[in-house]
């Protein structure tokens, strides 16, 4: 290969005469065939020796009969091979005497011979034929001398050479013969050449042309295609060049160029690969470039350079820039505390690492009151930095809304175009400070829960920046029609005060500070609120009384309650005893609640819940929401998935509830109370409330969006999918969501598999807040039993709060011990199709659900604590959530099984293997099961009776096709519940 390579580089003369026969080489007699033979030497062409213009001996043919008419002389060549070429070129170089010269000539003296051919596949002629005349042999021309000599000199030394070339084609034929014919004249021919043209391999434009011979007419252009020399690329194509006919190249079309990492060399007549140390990005005709500095090849022929060690190129840096690296830390960093703010400022980094582009980020610590470094965590986001917190250009930073009297440590890193390609972290200068003491915020909004004709009944939110444990707030009233000057002054340990002693129908003008051993925040905003009238008064009792009477028909110990209610609420002046939300209620006014706690509040408090909406839901635009698909429907209306793009935000996946339309008033005001309720929230494990539409046509609800839908269907969906510790770990999300919820206050009441929603990461989140569906004029929905004042999900509930509505973070610890059995049996029904009245009295007589197959006793024990009587022996969540992180960090906690046949604890029959006797055939007992996918394979593999599949082994069910290892397990459990169920049954049979 290499060989040929170097062939086809040598420089070549673009035309190349190939010669087919050349009289001066003969070293002894050239042989030719004269005509005519008979008679003396003088009659025809005659073979002599003589010299050429170097004085070389050649072999000649002469003639000279000049005194004799009628000449007819031919001398014929010897077969001439063609050898390929179509046009043949004869050089001739001869000598004629000049007739005038010769003195008596007559005139029939000549001074021009003729030229034939005669084309033949072998040398067959003879000394009569060809015949010797014209047709058959072609004529080419007859030639003349340019000089005739006119004196000979005797030694025969000198002489006037004619040189003439003469071309003739297409020859077609293997050879041919030429032939000369004299017809009178006096002349020798000294030298004949025969030859063709033919282009000479070459490269020319990055392409290599095979040699070529030259076409047959003179104009003739002969096609040839040319390839790229080795490492060239096309770039231009077709690639060709032509021959014509005088053996030259022309007219060049395409072109190829040295692909990258190789640049042209020889006149671009190689490709050579760029040397180590160099490259070449692309293809081109460019030569190779060094590596730039902090980068090298590592082979010949590099198209790019790689980064040394420690040094690396952004995305956007040339591949001719030097590789950089990180900067060092920021310099001298000095910070300025004051109050709960503070400034930064620092130098730049000693070594920016090769670049421009360094810019700073503020890392905030937070560690405590105590000083102890270890117990530091990341700052919330509540902390407020001016301009930004990353990719501060500017050397310095402005930071506001520390927590008062903590100590902070604030990193400066400092970070430039190719920090997050280093392994290591940036690198950073921190400062640590203490803020000083400040004062609360103030409180920005107040709202009223409840009035009578003298007391009012306030509660307010807890000031944005506490700046320390709120000890208690401070509120002062006055009446509107009065001075300032007369306010009244209340303190209170709680975000809720009963201020009592007021004039009916009056207006008071209320503001309200709170209190840290800093000191008192500023004063809220004046809000005023007025008292009932009498006339007020008279009608809202009217409005309260079918409710109580109403009541009376449902139960005794219902009845008591209400009475009892109404009494101590007629004692106290009637506030507003809605019985639904005495429980709420309590807890703002319980008093042993953490000062300043953050608690939740009944949008139904609100005398117009449309302010709970404007308070706890932002508003959302509804040009920024685009509505994709319906994927639900939702107590009233669709709920669909679509995005929402808020200005300046990135787009987002949500869910939207909607309203359908036609509602009345106060259906959309159970509607959006869902969004007053959520958007108190702020848990990773609470469904997220974006926003709500209130403005425009549909009223919307938008949340975030979770891909996996209701844990319920999820589960039945993935039936036996999951291990252990997945499904531990969606029963630990759920109970955090919940113990925040009951941290804030907040009673579910709902809390079920269906009303939990999975996204793709498996978080399970907290959801559905509707109040609506627990109201009694709703019958559709089977699950919420109407019972005395609301419906209620009865499987679900715990007894005390179906019993006598006593809805508790301790009932909703009862609905959670249900949600873990659902969670693991993938979905089963609770009880099965037990009606709700076997529920009710199974429970009442202390039976419990068993644990579903393959549940570890660790959490079936945890679901029956859930179950207890007493609802004060119940784990609280925070009990829960830590139980279960014990159990996650101790899979082997995990292993021990409840034997099958265990029923100490489990009374309850378990219905979750179905007895094999009540199905005919293995088809129906397959379905029980829920494995109905199987029939086939079943049937296939002959476990077609109850006899032979009470006998599969694992193999057995390996062999029919079942992969899934959770579908194995099942359909085993249940094969050895068969086995089990039909040993009883002998057993009884004998
Ligand atoms: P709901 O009215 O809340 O019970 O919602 C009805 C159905 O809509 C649910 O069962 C879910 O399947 C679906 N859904 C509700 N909210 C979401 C959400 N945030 N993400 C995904 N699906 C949801």
């Amino acid at each position: 290969m290499d060989i040929l390579w170097i062939l086809w580089i040598l420089p070549t003369a673009l035309a190349v005469e190939e010669t087919l026969m050349d009289s001066t080489t003969a070293t002894a007699e050239l042989g030719w065939t004269v005509y005519p033979t008979s008679g003396s030497s003088e009659n025809s062409w005659e073979e002599v020796s003589g010299y050429d213009e170097g004085m070389n001996t050649i072999r000649t043919y002469q003639v000279c009969n000049v005194f004799e008419s009628n000449q007819n002389n031919w001398v014929r060549t010897k077969y001439i091979r063609r050898r390929g070429a179509q046009r043949i070129h004869v050089e001739m170089k001869f000598s004629v005497r000049d007739c005038s010269s010769i003195p008596g000539v007559p005139g029939s003296c000549k001074e021009t011979f003729n030229l034939y051919y005669y084309e033949s596949d072998s040398d067959t002629a003879s000394k009569s034929s060809p015949p010797w005349m014209e047709n058959p042999w072609i004529k080419v021309d007859t030639i003349a001398a340019d000089e005739s000599f006119s004196q000979v000199d005797l030694g025969g030394r000198v002489m006037k050479i004619n040189t003439e070339i003469r071309s003739f084609g297409p020859v077609s034929r293997n050879g041919f013969y030429l032939a000369f014919q004299d017809y009178g004249g006096c002349m020798s021919l000294i030298a004949v050449r025969v030859y063709y043209r033919k282009c000479a391999a070459v490269v020319r434009n990055g392409a290599m042309f095979g040699e070529t011979l030259a076409g047959a007419e003179s104009t003739s252009l002969v096609l040839a295609r040319g390839v790229c020399i080795p490492n060239g690329e096309e770039v231009d194509v077709p690639i060709k060049l032509y021959c014509n006919g005088d053996g030259e190249w022309m007219v060049p079309i395409g072109r190829c160029m040295c692909k990258a990492g190789h640049e042209p060399m020889d006149n671009g007549t190689i490709c050579k690969a760029c040397q180590t140390g160099s490259f070449k990005p692309s293809q081109g005709d460019e030569s190779c470039i060094q590596c730039p500095i902090n980068s090298r090849t590592t082979s010949e022929g590099a198209i790019n350079c790689v980064c040394r060690n420690g040094y690396y190129r952004a995305d956007s840096d040339p591949l001719q820039m030097p590789c950089t690296t990180i900067p060092s830390a920021p310099q001298t960093v000095i910070s300025s505390v004051n109050e709960t703010s503070l400034m930064l400022e620092w130098r730049p980094p000693r070594e920016s690492g090769g670049r421009e582009d360094v810019v700073y980020n503020i890392i905030c610590k937070s560690c405590g009151g105590g000083g102890g470094r270890s117990g530091c965590t990341r700052c919330g986001d509540n902390v407020q930095y001016s301009p930004r917190q990353l990719g501060l250009t500017d050397n310095r930073v402005h930071i506001s809304d520390l927590l008062a009297h903590t100590q902070y440590t604030f990193e400066v890193q400092a970070v430039n175009g190719v920090s997050d390609q280093s392994p290591y972290s940036p690198q950073y200068s921190s400062v640590n400070i203490t803020t000083n003491q400040a004062a609360p915020s103030a409180v920005s909004i107040m709202h009223q829960v409840s009035r009578t004709v003298d007391s009012i009944t306030l509660s307010w939110s807890q000031p944005d920046q506490p700046n320390g444990v709120i000890l208690d707030y401070e509120l002062q009233y006055y009446d509107k029609e009065l001075s300032e000057y007369n306010a009244t002054v209340l303190r209170s340990q709680t975000n809720t005060a009963v201020i009592r002693g007021l004039k009916s129908g009056a207006i008071y003008v209320f503001t309200v500070r709170a209190r840290t051993v800093a000191g008192f925040g500023r004063y809220s905003g004046k809000m005023y609120f007025q008292t009932m009238t009498e006339a007020e008064y008279n009608s809202s009792i009217q409005e309260k009384l079918p409710l109580i009477v109403g009541s009376a028909a449902a139960g005794l110990v219902f009845l008591i309650a209400v009475v009892v209610i109404v009494i101590v609420c007629n004692r106290r002046g009637f506030e507003r005893a809605d019985s639904e939300y005495t429980d709420k209620l309590q807890h703002y006014t319980s008093g042993h609640m953490t000062p300043g706690m953050k608690i939740y509040i009944d949008p139904f408090t609100y005398e117009d819940p449309n302010e709970a909406v404007r308070e706890f839901a932002k508003e959302i635009d509804n040009s920024c929401v685009k509505i994709e698909q319906v994927i639900g429907a939702g107590e009233f209306g669709e709920v669909c998935s679509g995005n929402l793009r808020l200005p300046g935000k990135r787009e987002m996946f949500v869910a939207i509830k909607t309203l359908k339309s036609g509602y009345t008033e106060k259906q959309r005001r159970d509607f959006l109370s869902e969004a007053s309720i959520m958007g108190q929230f702020d848990h990773p494990n609470v469904i997220h409330l974006e926003g709500v539409v209130t403005k425009n046509s549909p009223v919307m609800i938008v949340t975030e969006f979770m891909e996996n839908g209701s844990l319920d269907s999820f589960l039945r969906q993935n039936d036996g999918q999951f291990t252990v510790i997945q499904l531990v770990g969606m029963l630990r999300g759920i109970a955090s969501g919940m113990k925040y919820l009951s941290d804030m206050n907040y009673v579910h009441r709902d809390l079920a598999a269906r009303n939990i929603l999975v996204n793709s990461n498996l978080v399970c989140k907290v959801s559905d807040f509707g109040l609506s569906r627990f109201l009694e004029d709703d019958t559709s929905d089977p699950t919420y039993t109407s019972a005395l004042g609301g419906k209620i999900p009865i499987r679900w509930t715990a007894p005390e709060a179906i019993q006598y509505r006593k809805f508790t973070n301790a009932s909703d610890v009862w609905s959670y011990g249900i949600v873990m059995w659902e969670v693991m049996s993938y979905g089963e029904r609770p009880y099965w199709d037990m009606t709700n009245q076997d529920v009710i009295n199974a429970i009442e007589q202390d039976y419990r659900l068993p644990p579903p197959m393959d549940c570890p006793s660790a959490l079936h024990q945890l679901m029956l604590d859930c179950w207890q009587k007493d609802r004060n022996n119940r784990p609280k969540f925070s009990q829960i959530v830590n139980n279960l992180d014990k159990m996650i960090r101790n899979p082997n906690s995990l292993k021990a099984m409840t034997p099958l046949s265990s029923g100490v604890h489990l009374p309850l029959l378990d219905r979750s293997v179905p007895d094999f006797s009540s199905f005919s055939t293995v088809d129906e007992w397959l379905d029980a099961i829920k494995m109905g996918q199987y029939k086939d394979n079943f049937a296939n593999a002959n476990f077609n009776s109850f006899d032979v599949v009470s006998q599969m082994t694992m193999e057995d069910i390996l062999r029919v096709g079942v992969t899934l290892a959770g579908h194995q397990k099942k359909i085993l459990n249940s094969v050895q519940m068969m086995r089990a169920q039909m040993n009883q049954i002998q057993s009884v049979e004998v």
